[in-house]
């Protein structure tokens, strides 16, 4: 099956460099096209992030026809063009050999550009652009399930995602993004190797995640994974409790749109304990700022619910933190739980507006030097006398050094009495 047909939209101007690598391509005799994510994005009328470009050229053409190329998967045929300062996928068309491990092709020959749509993994992301004679080129019927508004397995469904189980993960990318539902047996396919999921790298799972779920239809994502079978296998041994998964429904949809990815690991995590969490940051291969980020989050997400409980000191704190605002977010949605939340929003914002930026972590009156120059060790009551020494600074009980030094004496001599009462 091939079916051409026209194309009749304008190219956005970001287009011009991925057309320029495929005019060049021609020009030398190649055949060359704009290739999958990007020919589904424009013709669905969306701004397409990247362009890819694929042709019949080999990689060592590729790298001879441009000046400034990297190669990053040789072996699959895969040529990083730079063009107008931004890198561009150049892939030569394969057909990728039997997948051994549910993750890679063991071997990638290089092919035409049928065999090259046929290994590609949903229809709508099949589709080739021929720029110059301005010809949709679909060997996969992806015209018409765009159309259709469905997300569809290329080929048999039970073979794709038992060759590479990442798919799994992508089908439901695609659906929610695209708000696409998924064929019926495409679905059944998934739901058969949902289990799967567990034996995908983590870092790819993480990639696909912190993408669905970034994104503002981060609810449909979350509905599908559990409508496919996919969010028990999401992370080892992490079921989800129903009260858990009402209250998720409940909070996910009052996210910004723009809600950071940790901020909705912290809404989908927020009844799990510590341990659990640094578990599964550990398993899921989170960087650290990610598993800082949302265990803080979990860690505090209550702290504000009564927004006039925290002492002064305690709020600033909290505001100095850097995913405070993330921690207001996740404030507000906890908030819209209760009748009287919208007060207790306008509360907190009157509370944490009252504080002056140059306050919320002011250099320290008294300094470590202060304690060492009145003869103090560093260890365990050094820290203390500092910690408290800082928080009554912030409370704004101490706002002068000298009274700060004045206070210091005083709690050097009350530290001599106790020591000195437990003297025999
Ligand atoms: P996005 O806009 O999110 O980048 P995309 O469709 O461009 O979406 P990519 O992950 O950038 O997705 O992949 C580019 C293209 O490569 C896809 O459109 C698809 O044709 C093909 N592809 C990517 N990953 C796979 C996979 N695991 N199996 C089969 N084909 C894939
Ligand atoms: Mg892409």
């Amino acid at each position: 099956m091939t079916a051409e047909s026209p194309f009749e939209l304008p190219l956005p101007p970001a287009a011009n460099p991925a057309v320029a690598i495929v005019t060049a391509l021609t020009a030398a005799g190649h055949e060359a096209v704009l290739a999958g994510g990007c020919v589904r994005d424009l013709l669905l009328g969306q701004v397409p992030h990247d362009y890819d470009v694929a042709t019949d050229a080999p990689p060592e053409r590729i790298c001879e026809l441009f000046p400034k190329t990297r190669k990053v998967g040789m072996q699959f045929g895969v040529v990083l063009v730079k063009k107008q300062r931004r890198w561009h996928e150049v892939a030569t068309y394969r057909s990728d050999g039997p997948y051994d491990d549910g993750r890679r092709p063991t071997s990638v020959t290089l092919s035409d550009a049928r065999h090259d749509a046929l290994r590609r993994d949903f229809t709508v992301n099949g589709m080739f652009l021929d720029p110059a004679r301005r010809l949709v080129i679909d060997y996969v019927g992806g015209r018409a399930d765009l159309d259709a508004r469905i997300i569809r397995a290329i080929g048999n469904p039970d073979e794709r995602f038992a060759e590479d189980h990442l798919r799994l993960l992508r089908a439901v990318r695609f659906a929610a993004r695209l708000a696409f539902p998924i064929e019926p047996q495409t679905l059944a396919a998934i739901r058969k190797h949902a289990a799967a999921l567990r034996r995908v790298a983590p870092e790819r799972v993480l990639d696909e995640l912190e993408r669905m779920l970034s994104a503002p239809q981060r609810m449909a994502a979350w509905n599908l994974l559990g409508d496919c079978g996919l969010r028990d296998h999401l992370w080892p041994d992490v079921a989800w409790a129903p009260t858990e998964v009402d209250r998720i429904e409940r909070h996910l949809p009052r996210l910004a749109p723009a809600a950071e990815f940790t901020t909705v690991l912290a809404v989908l995590l927020a009844e799990r304990d510590p341990g659990e969490i640094a578990r599964i940051a550990r398993a899921a291969k989170w960087s650290n700022e990610q598993q800082g980020v949302v265990a803080w989050l979990v860690a505090h997400q209550a702290d504000l619910d009564d927004p006039q409980a925290p002492t002064l000191a305690d709020l600033k704190r909290l505001m100095a933190h850097p995913a405070f605002l993330a921690l207001v977010e996740l404030t507000r949605v906890r908030h819209a739980d209760l009748a009287d939340g919208t007060a207790r929003d306008a509360a907190l914002r009157t509370r944490t507006s009252a504080i002056a930026p140059d306050q919320v972590a002011p250099p320290p009156l008294v300094t470590g030097n202060d304690l060492l120059e009145r003869g103090l060790a560093p260890g365990p009551l050094f820290k203390n006398v500092l910690d408290t020494l800082y928080t009554e600074q912030l409370d704004e009980r101490l706002t002068a050094r000298t009274a700060a030094l004045t206070r210091l004496t005083t709690l050097l001599a009350e530290r001599d009495a106790t020591s000195s009462d437990g003297d025999p």
